[in-house]
C-alpha cells in the first residue's frame, strides 16, 4: 500500500481538518505541528473530530489569540480548544524522560524532534507543520510502517519506560488491523505490567474496551501473556458488544465498562477488584422466573453491567425486564393508603408491593384495583 504523502495531498487532507487555518493564524511566529494520532489518521484518510498539535514554545499566547473556549492546564502546558467544530488538544513540545521502569516520565519543554522521539509507536510519531509548505516529519520511518501495516516502538526499552503502551499496541493492531513488527512483538511479550500503578493499566484498558475492536485487542493481549482471560472471556466480550447494539441494550452502560466486565469479571479501578461481577450474573442467569413480578425481584438489586452479562449467559427474560417489567409503577401512592385508613408502619410498604406484584402479573389494572388489592394486602388478606 501506498500512501499519499506528498505536499498536495497533504494540503488537500489538512484543509479538511477545518479549525486548523485558526490555529494557524493565532499561532502568529510561534511554530505549531499536527502530530500523533491526527497525523496517522490524515495519511490513512480516517476523519477525526479531534487532533493534537505540539507547540514549539509558549501556548498562553497562543490560547489567548484563540479566544473562544478553552481549558488551559497549566502544570502541564496544555490546552484544549474547540474551533469550527474540531476539538485541538494543544501542548508545549516536550521531552520525557523514565528515572524507573513504570515511572510517570520527568518532563522539560524541547524541541519537536524530542516530542517525537518520546511516543510509542513510528506510526505515532510523525507531525506536518501547520506553516509553510505542509511536509510530513517522520523522522523514525512511520510512514513506511503504516504502508507496511505495522506497528513499532521507537526503542528497545520503550515497553519497560511505560508499559501501558503494551496495551496501546494491542488497541491500535487491533483496530487498525495491523500486525507487530517482528522485534516490536518479541519485547511487547516481555511487558512488566505490574511495574505500573494499577490505575493507570486500567486507565487504558479501559479505553481499549471502549473500542469496536476491543475483542480482537484483548485476545491479542492475552496471546502475548499479559493477562490471563478465561476460556469464555472472549465469547462474553462478543456477546456484550451484540447487545449493546440492540434495544433494549443500546446506550444501557458505558462500552468501555461493559467490555471491561465482561473480560475480566470485575470494574475497572481499586473498587472492582474487590467484587467479582461474573457470580452474580451466573446466579441470576440461574433463575427462570414464572412471572414478571418474580422477575423484578430477581433483578432488582443487580447493577445494569450484571444483568448484561447474565443476559449474555442466557437469561433472555431480562429483554423483557428491561423494556416492560423493569418501569411498571403504581398510580397509587403510601400516601393514599394512609388516607383510606392503612395505619403508618410496615403495612403500607407491604400493600404496595403487593398491589406491585399484581399489576405485574396481569391481574389487576387502574387505579381502583391498585387500591383495593394494596388496602387487602395492607390488612393481611392479599
Ligand atoms: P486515538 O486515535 O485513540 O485518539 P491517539 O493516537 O490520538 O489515539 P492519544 O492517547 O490521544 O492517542 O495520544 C496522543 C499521542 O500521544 C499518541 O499518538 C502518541 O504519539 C502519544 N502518546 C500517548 N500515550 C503515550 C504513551 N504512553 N507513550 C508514548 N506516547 C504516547
Amino acid at each position: 500500500m501506498t500512501l499519499p504523502a506528498g505536499e498536495p495531498e497533504l494540503s488537500e487532507r489538512l484543509t479538511q481538518l477545518h479549525g486548523l487555518g485558526q490555529i494557524r493564524e493565532a499561532a502568529e511566529s510561534t511554530k505549531v505541528y499536527l502530530v500523533g494520532g491526527a497525523v496517522r489518521d490524515l495519511l490513512l484518510g480516517t476523519r477525526r473530530v479531534d487532533v493534537d498539535v505540539a507547540v514549539e514554545g509558549e501556548i498562553e499566547g497562543l490560547v489567548l489569540r484563540l479566544g473562544g473556549t478553552s481549558v488551559l492546564h497549566e502544570r502541564f502546558s496544555t490546552a484544549t480548544v474547540e474551533v469550527d467544530g474540531l476539538t485541538v488538544d494543544l501542548a508545549a513540545a516536550r521531552s520525557e524522560t523514565y528515572a524507573t521502569p513504570g515511572a510517570l516520565p520527568e518532563v522539560a519543554r524541547a524541541e519537536l524532534s524530542a516530542d517525537l522521539g518520546r511516543r510509542d509507536f513510528t506510526v505515532n510519531a510523525m507531525a506536518i507543520p501547520l506553516q509553510g509548505e505542509p511536509r510530513l516529519i517522520d523522522p523514525s520511518g512511520g510512514l513506511a510502517d503504516l504502508e507496511a501495516r505495522q506497528i513499532r516502538i521507537l526503542h528497545a526499552a520503550s515497553f519497560v519506560d511505560d508499559p501501558t503502551r503494551a496495551l496501546r499496541a494491542a488497541r491500535y493492531a487491533a483496530r487498525l488491523d495491523f500486525g507487530l513488527e517482528a522485534e516490536t512483538e518479541r519485547l511487547v511479550r516481555q511487558t512488566a505490567l505490574e511495574t505500573v500503578s494499577s490505575d493507570r493499566v486500567d486507565a487504558e484498558l479501559l479505553r481499549l474496551c471502549a473500542e469496536p475492536e476491543s475483542a480482537v485487542a484483548l485476545e491479542l493481549l492475552a496471546s502475548w501473556g499479559l493477562f490471563e482471560l478465561d476460556s469464555d472471556a472472549a465469547a462474553r466480550v462478543r456477546s456484550v458488544t451484540d447487545l449493546l447494539e440492540r434495544p433494549p441494550w443500546t446506550q444501557v452502560a458505558e462500552r468501555g465498562l461493559a467490555v471491561h466486565a465482561a473480560a475480566f469479571g470485575r470494574a475497572p479501578g481499586a473498587a472492582g477488584r474487590l467484587r467479582n461481577l461474573l457470580e452474580p450474573a451466573r446466579a441470576l442467569s440461574a433463575v427462570a422466573p414464572e412471572k414478571p413480578s418474580a422477575a423484578v425481584t430477581a433483578a432488582a438489586d443487580h447493577t445494569i453491567i450484571e444483568l448484561l452479562l447474565a443476559r449474555t449467559m442466557g437469561a433472555e427474560w431480562l429483554d423483557r425486564y428491561l423494556a416492560e417489567w423493569r418501569d411498571v409503577r403504581l398510580e397509587i401512592t403510601g400516601a393514599e393508603l394512609l388516607e383510606a385508613g392503612v395505619p403508618e408502619g410496615p403495612a403500607v410498604g407491604l400493600g404496595l408491593e403487593a398491589a406491585l406484584r399484581m399489576k405485574l402479573d396481569g391481574e389487576i389494572e387502574g387505579r381502583d384495583a391498585e387500591l383495593a388489592a394494596a388496602m387487602a394486602a395492607a390488612a393481611g388478606r392479599g
